[in-house]
C-alpha cells in the first residue's frame, strides 16, 4: 500500500525540491569578483611555491583556530596529524549543519563562497590531499548548485587540482558526525565507527583524512594574510578569536553575528541582535544548539566559548544560541530536544537508541522522576558510541539542574 502524504506535506516537499525557499544564493560573490578583490592569490602563492605551507600550518596555530563544526579540535595540529600519514590522503568536508539553531555555514557558503573554496584548496595542498568530498546537506539545494557552479569556475582555471566531489546528505543528523558522514559517502547507512583509529589515520576509504566544517577553512585565507596577531587579538573575558554565532529565538534581530570568542550572552543580545523581543524577558538559552544543553538567565554573564561551560553541564559546540522567554517552559524544549534525538539515533547501540526513547516517555510525566533520568542520563553519557547519545541528556539534564519548579524535582546542588 503506497503511504498517504498530506497535501501539506506534498507542498513541503515541492518547495524543498524547487529550491525557492533558499533566497541568499544571488546575493553570492561570484569567481570574477572574488579574483578582483584579491582572492586567491594566497592559493597561486602556494601553488607556485612562493609561500612556504609550514608558515601556513604556524599562523593557524599562533591563531588558535579550532574546529568550528562543534568539537573544537586545534586544526594546525589536525593538519600536522594527517600530512604525517602515508599517501595517498584525503579530505572530507563538512557541510551538513544540522544541530537545531545551526545556519552559519550556509550564510557562509550564500554569501562568500569562494572564501571557503581557497581555504579547502590550501588545505588539500599543504597536507598532500588526492581526493576532496564535499558532503552538503540535501536541504541547500539552491547552495548545491551555486557550489557546483563555482568549482567548475574553480577547475577550469586550475584544470590540476586534485578531484572534488560533492555528494548530497539525505537528513540524517547523524552524519554530521564525521565517521557517519565518511561511511556516508562511502555510499553506505551513516553509522558512527567505534574509534580507535581515528579519520586522521583511516578514514575515508580506508585512507587517512582530513575533515573539516565549512566554517573553519573559511577562515583560513584571512588569517594567513591578516596574520594570526590578527585573529588572536580578538576575544573578550579572557577569550582569544572570533566566532560566529547563530542567534535565533526571543531575540529582536536573529541571524549570524560574528564576534568575539567569550562575548556573553547579555552581550550578545543587547550589542547585536536589538536586545529581547517587545513583551519578552530572557528566562534561559541553549548555548550550543540542541545538545549543548540550557543555561538559566542567572547564567547570561557567562563567557560562550569552548571550556567555558563545561562546569554548568553545557557546551558551545556549533555556537548556535538560541535564547527563550517567561513564554516559554524550559522542560517543554528539552522534550522536544529529546525527541529530536530519538528519532535521529542511528540506533546503532543501546544506550541511545533506548535510552533516547524512554527519556522522552518519561519526561511527559507531569513530575519527573529526577533520580531515574539522572541515572538514565548518565547511562547514556557514558555508554554511547557517539556524540549524539553523549549529548542527547544535556537539555534534560539543564532542566533537573536550572529549572526543577517546572517540572517538580528539588534543585541539585550546585545549581543557579
Ligand atoms: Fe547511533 Fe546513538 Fe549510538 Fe551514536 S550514540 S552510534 S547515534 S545509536
Amino acid at each position: 500500500q503506497q503511504p498517504v502524504l498530506n497535501a501539506d506535506a506534498d507542498k513541503v516537499a515541492a518547495v524543498v525540491a524547487s529550491g525557492e525557499r533558499e533566497e541568499a544564493a544571488p546575493v553570492a560573490i561570484r569567481f570574477d569578483a572574488y579574483r578582483a578583490a584579491g582572492g586567491y592569490k594566497l592559493w597561486e602563492a602556494i601553488r607556485s611555491g612562493e609561500c612556504d605551507p609550514e608558515a601556513i600550518v604556524q599562523a593557524l596555530d599562533g591563531a588558535g583556530l579550532r574546529g568550528l563544526g562543534g568539537a573544537g579540535f586545534p586544526a594546525a595540529r589536525k593538519w600536522r596529524t594527517v600530512a604525517a600519514q602515508p599517501a595517498p590522503r584525503n579530505m572530507a568536508v563538512n557541510i551538513d549543519e544540522g544541530e537545531p539553531g545551526t545556519f552559519k555555514d550556509r550564510h557562509y557558503l550564500a554569501t562568500d563562497p569562494h572564501r571557503f573554496i581557497e581555504g579547502m584548496l590550501i588545505a588539500a595542498r599543504v597536507v598532500g590531499i588526492a581526493g576532496i568530498w564535499i558532503y552538503i546537506r540535501d536541504e541547500y539545494p539552491a547552495l548545491r548548485r551555486l557550489l557546483a557552479e563555482e568549482l567548475d569556475r574553480v577547475r577550469a582555471e586550475w584544470p590540476d587540482l586534485p578531484p572534488i566531489e560533492l555528494r548530497r546528505g539525505a537528513g540524517a543528523y547523524v552524519c554530521g558526525e564525521e565517521s557517519a558522514m565518511i561511511e556516508s559517502i562511502e555510499g553506505k547507512r551513516g553509522m558512527p565507527r567505534l574509534r580507535p583509529p581515528y579519520v586522521a589515520e583511516v578514514g575515508l576509504f580506508g585512507r587517512p583524512t582530513l575533515e573539516h566544517n565549512l566554517e573553519t577553512l573559511w577562515w583560513v585565507r584571512d588569517i594567513v594574510e591578516r596574520g594570526a596577531d590578527w585573529f588572536a587579538r580578538h576575544g573578550r573575558n579572557g577569550r582569544k578569536g572570533l566566532r560566529s554565532f547563530s542567534v535565533s529565538g526571543r531575540v529582536a534581530k536573529p541571524g549570524v553575528v560574528v564576534t568575539d570568542a567569550g562575548v556573553t550572552l547579555r552581550e550578545l543580545v543587547d550589542e547585536h541582535c536589538g536586545g529581547m523581543l517587545p513583551g519578552h524577558e530572557l528566562y534561559g538559552y541553549f548555548p550550543g544548539g540542541a545538545s549543548g544543553g540550557m543555561l538559566p538567565a542567572s547564567l547570561a554573564d557567562v563567557p560562550l566559548d569552548f571550556d567555558t561551560l563545561a562546569p554548568y553541564g553545557c557546551f558551545i559546540g556549533s555556537a548556535a544560541i538560541v535564547v527563550f522567554s517567561q513564554h516559554d517552559k524550559a522542560r517543554l524544549l528539552a522534550e522536544n530536544a529529546m525527541e529530536f534525538f530519538a528519532h535521529e539515533s542511528c540506533g546503532q547501540c543501546t544506550p541511545c537508541r533506548v535510552g533516547t526513547a524512554k527519556a522522552a516517555e518519561l519526561m511527559k510525566q507531569p513530575v519527573w522522576d529526577a533520580e531515574l533520568l539522572t541515572e538514565l542520563g548518565t547511562t547514556m553519557m557514558d555508554a554511547s558510541i557517539c556524540g549524539l547519545g553523549q549529548a542527547a541528556p544535556n537539555p534534560m539534564q539543564s532542566v533537573l539542574r536550572f529549572f526543577p519548579q517546572e517540572v517538580g524535582a528539588a534543585k541539585e546542588e550546585g545549581a543557579a
